[in-house]
């Protein structure tokens, strides 16, 4: 082990707290400190190089060494490095921005409100649910549902609304008004035998019977991923969009979409709500927005919740709510040459003409006697592990066979990411054929080794 590795690994264990990390582990002899990227490819402080098959965290489209990115920001660091949005100020790069945005984004979305992080363009989504309901006069229509599985981050608010146990347990969440709906997982919680069409059908009953039992009138908004990804890829079942915003309409119900994943081409059109037919009164996007060269995230509203914040603040003499950084103008410029390249490289087209190829080597996974589904559209995906293909029984999670897997990949220089029995893989959107299948020889390589170590 060299010194540089030592001295890393030490001061980080003496130092560090490592979100989504488990604390009680040795982190020293664990830790993966990455130095430098090179388009899909990252680099250790040992000098190895590992495919990044999770573009970072779901995120890094451009992959890791995209000059212009570098550009915009030194540019703009050097022209105005920090303005604010507050009490009437404005920046040219988010005024751009958001223009940029809004002419890209599902019709009726009208206006954009920036932040930082996924997790606070999904709680300012909550606030002004909330806000919109009460400029409307009825202080009732309070909860938003989400989904069990669903992700959509760590905040107080966006913590409840994500429908993972871990994320509530011992931090007193969820919040008051937030309930969770079934997860539209087909391979996990379909009856047997049952379609897709028909298991859809039945989340959707099931989701009205929810709404009527709270009563319509509490209701205020649904809160989706289009694809969920940090709940195991959950690629929803046929017809299912369509029933859910049909019941949303009937009560009155906000639809928010949450794009931190799947907005600008992951799931092979510009947004998630394109290839599902979603029509959201609230979308938030973050990640892909910069390719996660710098922090910044927005929440996109339609106008009649506009009409209602303008209305909140000629009562309460200001619209009072807001963040340091929303719309950063070197977070902001960066975003925009990200759009820009989207446009120029044509990024949708390529992302196009790659994923079937990432989609066949995904589905050829299935045959594997320990893969128990496989599942993905456009460039994300995932595995299912499992103990008995018959009986879909999962590994006992005390042998540990998701980071077993993952750290074996990673041996091999591919970096995937093991979420409880899933395995994900969302790489950069700009992969090349010939990386896709270095990522598949490595996973079917794991997949060996599984059976090898495991069965
Ligand atoms: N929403 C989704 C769908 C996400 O995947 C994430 C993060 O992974 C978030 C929200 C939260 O974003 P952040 O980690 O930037 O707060």
């Amino acid at each position: 082990m060299s010194t540089l590795r030592n001295s890393n690994a030490e001061r980080d264990a003496r130092t560090l707290v490592h979100p989504y990390s488990n604390l009680s582990y040795d982190t020293e002899s664990r830790l993966l400190t990455i130095v430098k990227g090179d388009g899909c490819y990252v680099e250790d402080d040992q000098g190895n190089r590992y495919l990044e098959g999770m573009a970072g965290l779901w995120s890094t489209s451009l992959g890791f060494s995209e000059e212009r990115l570098a550009d915009a920001a030194n540019a703009q660091i050097r022209k105005l490095p920090y303005y604010h949005l507050f009490n009437h100020r404005s920046t040219e790069p988010s005024i751009d921005l958001a223009e940029k945005l809004l002419s890209i984004a599902p019709e009726g979305l009208e206006k954009v409100l920036f932040a930082n992080s996924g997790s606070e363009a999904n709680d300012q989504a909550v606030k002004l649910v909330w806000y919109y309901n009460n400029q409307k006069g009825r202080p009732e229509k309070k909860k938003i549902i989400s989904r069990w599985r669903g992700y959509h981050g760590v905040t107080v608010a966006s913590g409840s609304l994500t429908g993972l146990p871990a994320n509530h347990a011992d931090f007193d969440l969820p919040i008051r008004n937030i309930i969770h709906a079934d997860c539209p997982s087909h391979y996990h919680h379909a009856n047997p035998g049952e379609s897709e069409e028909a298991f859809a059908q039945r989340l959707a009953e099931s989701l009205e019977a929810q709404i009527l039992a709270e009563g319509p009138e509490t209701v205020a908004a649904l809160i989706a991923e289009p694809v969920s990804g940090s709940g195991g890829v959950i690629v929803p079942p046929k017809g299912y969009y369509e029933r859910v915003q049909k019941i949303l309409r009937k009560y009155d119900i906000l639809l928010i979409a949450d794009e931190v994943i799947c907005g600008f081409g992951r799931t092979g059109k510009m947004f998630g709500c394109e290839t599902y037919g979603l029509k959201p009164d609230i979308m938030t996007v973050a990640k892909a927005l910069s390719s996660s060269y710098l922090p910044i995230s927005a929440t996109l509203i339609s106008g009649k919740i506009y009409d209602a914040l303008v209305e909140e603040s000629r009562k309460h003499g200001v619209f009072a709510h807001g963040v340091t950084y929303a719309g950063h103008p070197v977070c902001a410029a960066v975003a925009l040459e990200t759009l820009k390249i989207y446009e120029e490289r044509d990024i949708l087209g390529h992302v196009a003409q790659v994923a079937p190829h990432f989609q066949a080597r995904l589905a050829a996974l299935a045959d594997r006697p320990n893969v128990g589904h496989t599942r993905g559209v456009g460039l994300i995906g995932a595995i299912e592990l499992v103990a008995d293909k018959t009986s879909r029984a999962p590994f006992a999670p005390a042998r540990g066979v998701g980071p077993a897997f993952q750290s074996h990949l990673q041996r091999n220089g591919v970096i995937v990411r093991a979420l409880r029995d899933a395995v994900a893989f969302c790489p950069p959107l700009i992969i090349t054929k010939e990386q896709i299948d270095v990522l598949f020889d490595a996973v079917e390589d794991g997949l060996d080794f599984v059976a090898r170590e495991f069965s």
